[in-house]
């Protein structure tokens, strides 16, 4: 994966509508800096590479080198990605009624059970101001809890990565969509060697996802229909609604899903990842029942922390329905299908690590058994 600097990462992504604000480049110097809920560059900086170019989901993502790194496997181009199982679940007995969970509770539920058997002792998660998403540092129950829900915008999380490494601590939890884990990934395997390097992450928890918006554009969509500050939560309930739901104290707002696409990054149409692929733990919404999740397990180390929170009372689980698996694989599948084809076309994808830059390198024999006939005319 090249490196580059932090003008190479504003013309490469900034500029093209490519950044997805997941925040892994700021907070990391004097120059990034998250500011309501969007990634700013302050002053321009000379240096010919940056861990801000090194951790960007979106410079040039080596699909394999990730997978290795991170997953200990080779990235196989599978839908949902390399795992040990996949459940249905929800909060368990011990957290009825604690929190405003977007679905099952699951993520939620597993951080609370993760803080009290010791296993971290802080975590990353996303709160909201109004309508800005904020990363937020949670050291207790109860801020676990105060970020329970979907905000269903670009968040700068992973600012707060960096605010945590900075005090050398080595018990973090990280909850976000698949870029973001994707670039958390990086941020673990130190692509700039440095030796004051150490890794912070004690859990792993993707989020899935097929797209997340652009706050400001959100915010010039809604402002007049809505008092931002009153917003209470917001859900895309399953098709065949066609709707993104806001709802205040006194106000449910249902906004056509034609109309909340124009607020999507170009960055979300070159995501191959719906399931949060390099993680430890990935949760979403069950098909046909969403208050419960989809669990997959891809880690020993997630799938200890299943089984104990299973036993302590913290989740519930049960088995998958095969035909819900099934439609889970299509839909991941898709979503990878549609964003090699993009990235194709946008001369976003390279099959040859040399020719670069671009932003996803695969094999071009796995890129090519992926998009079947449509693989011939690669550039
Ligand atoms: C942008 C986005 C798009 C999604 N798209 C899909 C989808 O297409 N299909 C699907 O099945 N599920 C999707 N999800 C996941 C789904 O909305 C739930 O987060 C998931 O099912 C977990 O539910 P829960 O009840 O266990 O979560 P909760 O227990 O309520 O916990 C939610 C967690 O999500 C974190 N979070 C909230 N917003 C963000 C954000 N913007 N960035 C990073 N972390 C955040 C919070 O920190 C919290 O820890 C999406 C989530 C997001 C944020
Ligand atoms: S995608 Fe993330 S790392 Fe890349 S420029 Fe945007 S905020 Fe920074
Ligand atoms: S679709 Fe991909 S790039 Fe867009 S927010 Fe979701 S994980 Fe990130």
């Amino acid at each position: 994966m090249r490196i580059l600097g932090s003008s190479e990462l504003c013309e490469d992504v900034q500029k093209k509508d490519l950044c997805v604000d997941c925040g892994a480049c700021a907070g990391l110097c004097p120059y990034f800096v998250s500011h309501k809920g969007k990634i700013a560059r302050l002053f321009p900086c000379t240096l010919p590479q940056g861990r801000c170019h090194a951790f960007c989901p979106k410079t040039e993502i080596d699909l394999n080198h990730v997978s290795e790194t991170i997953v200990g496997k080779s990235y196989d181009g599978s839908p949902l990605g390399h795992m040990r199982a996949i459940w249905k679940t929800r909060a368990g007995r011990l957290m009825q009624g604690k929190g405003a969970f977007q679905n099952g509770g699951t993520a939620s539920s597993l951080l609370v059970a993760a803080m009290a058997s010791g296993l971290i002792d802080a975590a990353a998660l996303t709160r909201r101001k109004g309508l800005i998403p904020e990363p937020f540092l949670a050291t207790s129950t109860d801020q676990i809890l105060s970020c329970a829900g979907s905000k269903y915008m670009a968040s700068p999380t992973l600012a707060s990565v960096h605010e945590y490494s900075r005090e050398k601590g080595q018990k973090l939890a990280v909850v976000g969509t698949p870029c973001q884990m994707t670039a958390l990934g990086l941020i673990r395997m130190n692509p700039l060697g440095r030796e004051d390097f150490h890794d912070p992450v004690a859990l792993s928890m993707g989020l899935f996802c097929t797209w997340a918006l652009d706050t400001r554009r959100l915010i010039r969509l809604i402002e007049n229909r809505v008092n931002l500050q009153d917003i209470q939560s917001m859900d895309v309930p399953p098709p065949p609604s066609q709707v993104m739901t806001i709802r205040t104290c006194d106000q449910n707002l249902a906004i056509p899903l034609d109309e909340i696409r124009t607020a999507i990054p170009a960055g979300c149409s070159i995501c191959p990842d719906m399931t949060a692929e390099f993680t430890d733990l990935s949760v979403g919404a069950l098909e046909g029942d969403p208050s419960w999740n989809t669990l997959i397990v891809r880690t020993e180390k997630g799938e200890s922390l299943v089984e104990e929170a299973v036993r302590q009372g913290y989740l519930e689980r049960d088995a998958m329905r095969p035909e819900h698996l099934e439609h889970l694989r299509k839909g991941a599948s898709a979503k990878k299908k549609r964003a090699f084809i993009m990235a194709r076309d946008k001369h976003l994808l390279n099959t040859d690590p040399a020719k670069g830059p671009s932003a996803l390198i695969i094999k071009e024999d796995l890129v090519k058994k992926l998009l079947g006939e449509e693989g011939s005319c690669l550039h």
